[in-house]
């Protein structure tokens, strides 16, 4: 889980070009906007990131127009991500570095991914609405069963799509300054999920294969209209995944990417249809890197997501990283969301999402 909020050390104050109010904090990674002279630098400090919900309460009245949700703003030219606060809005206790206070404070996820999977369980709920099905419904066991019957919670054994932030890492800049990463264009859609595994229950003969298709959070039993079954129809992943499990011959084979265009995220890339691309392929003894990954797409007819640079360093600071992170999207004519950024080997991955794209589409 994500600590939204937490506590952590304002790690230096700077002047702000034409503004006597305000300041410039530097907290992690991130950089906001502070009232001048409220918070001294090394002070320690509750700082909440953006897509943070805040509790309505007194202490927040001043985000209810911003529905309480942090979001990136822009403040006299300076972005600021995030909000800091005195220590003294905690009930008392004793706060070291680091500690996550989200649940003390009772902070929320602003969360785009769930509210899509909402509105899609809600849209399908509406479908079946027959007046038998409405009858019923009154009934528990008959919801149970009804609700149940077409998702399951995301399977265990996968890890579900994230990333993290460069701004929870402040000195991977200088800890990481002669690793070699991968580069690739990070896009802003739904992230899917399909699987292939061996029917661990041998006495289910007639079944060999268990394929399974996952949006974020859930696993969508039953073949219908969302964009991550279309996908799976559209493009044979279910024959595609049967080929890669005999080539690799391994017991499972994981396929995640990101699904865009119609009726998703607003369809920023303005496309006239629904794509898929690929960020990961992993089965029982690999994960594919950008180069192994391009292949394999290429290979099966799939798009791989824009590879960006395969041999990049890290530029000497997080400020220099997010500017690096700006760009025209190779997919649409827009902006960048941000870039992805990995070496395999060492397992390190992690996001630096572009805050103009934050600031242009979060609405
Ligand atoms: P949060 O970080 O707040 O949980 P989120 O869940 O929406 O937000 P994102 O900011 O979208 O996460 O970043 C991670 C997601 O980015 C992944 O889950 C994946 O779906 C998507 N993504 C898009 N492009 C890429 C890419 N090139 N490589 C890896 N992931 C990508
Ligand atoms: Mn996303």
């Amino acid at each position: 889980m994500r600590k939204l909020a937490s506590i952590q050390r304002i790690v230096a104050l700077e002047k702000i070009e034409n503004a006597d109010a305000i300041e410039k904090a530097t907290v992690l990674g991130w950089q906001l906007v502070v009232k001048k002279n409220e918070f001294k630098t090394g002070e320690l400090c509750v700082y909440c990131e953006i897509d943070s919900i805040l509790p309505e309460k007194p202490e927040f009245e001043f985000l209810r127009e911003r529905k309480f949700r942090i979001k990136t703003i822009k403040l006299r030219g300076q972005i600021s991500q995030g909000i800091c606060f005195p220590l003294s809005i905690l009930p008392g206790g004793n706060y070291k570095e680091d500690d996550d206070v989200t649940e003390i404070i009772g902070v929320k996820k602003y969360d785009q991914q769930a509210v899509a999977e909402q509105k899609l369980f809600a849209e399908k709920a509406a479908i079946h609405k027959n007046r038998l099905d409405k009858f019923m419904k009154r009934y528990s066991w008959y919801r149970k069963i009804f609700i149940r019957l077409d998702r399951l919670p995301f399977p265990q054994f996968i890890k579900k799509t994230d990333e993290d932030r460069i701004q929870l890492f402040p000195d991977i800049c200088e800890r990481e300054k002669d690793t070699v990463f991968q580069v690739t264009e990070k896009i802003d859609g739904s992230s899917g999920t399909y699987f292939l595994i061996k029917n661990p229950k041998k006495w289910q003969f007639w079944k060999k294969y268990l394929f399974g298709v996952c949006s974020r959070n859930f696993q969508l039993l039953i073949p219908d209209n969302s964009c991550y079954w279309y996908i799976a129809k559209k493009l044979k992943i279910k024959s595609i995944l049967m080929k890669l499990l005999n080539t690799y011959n391994s017991e499972y084979i994981i396929l995640q990417g990101e699904i865009i265009g119609l009726k998703i995220q607003g369809n920023k890339y303005s496309l006239s249809n629904i794509d898929f691309y690929v960020f990961n392929f992993k089965t029982d003894s690999l994960f594919a890197d950008n180069k192994a990954l391009l292949n394999i797409c290429t290979l099966h007819g799939l798009k791989c997501v824009p590879i960006i640079e395969n041999e990049f360093k890290l530029l000497p600071s997080i400020p220099e990283m997010v500017e690096y992170s700006k760009g025209k999207s190779t997919i649409g004519d827009i902006m960048r969301e941000g870039v992805v950024i990995r070496n395999y080997e060492k397992n390190i991955s992690f996001k630096v999402v572009n805050p103009d794209f934050l600031l242009k589409y979060s609405e």
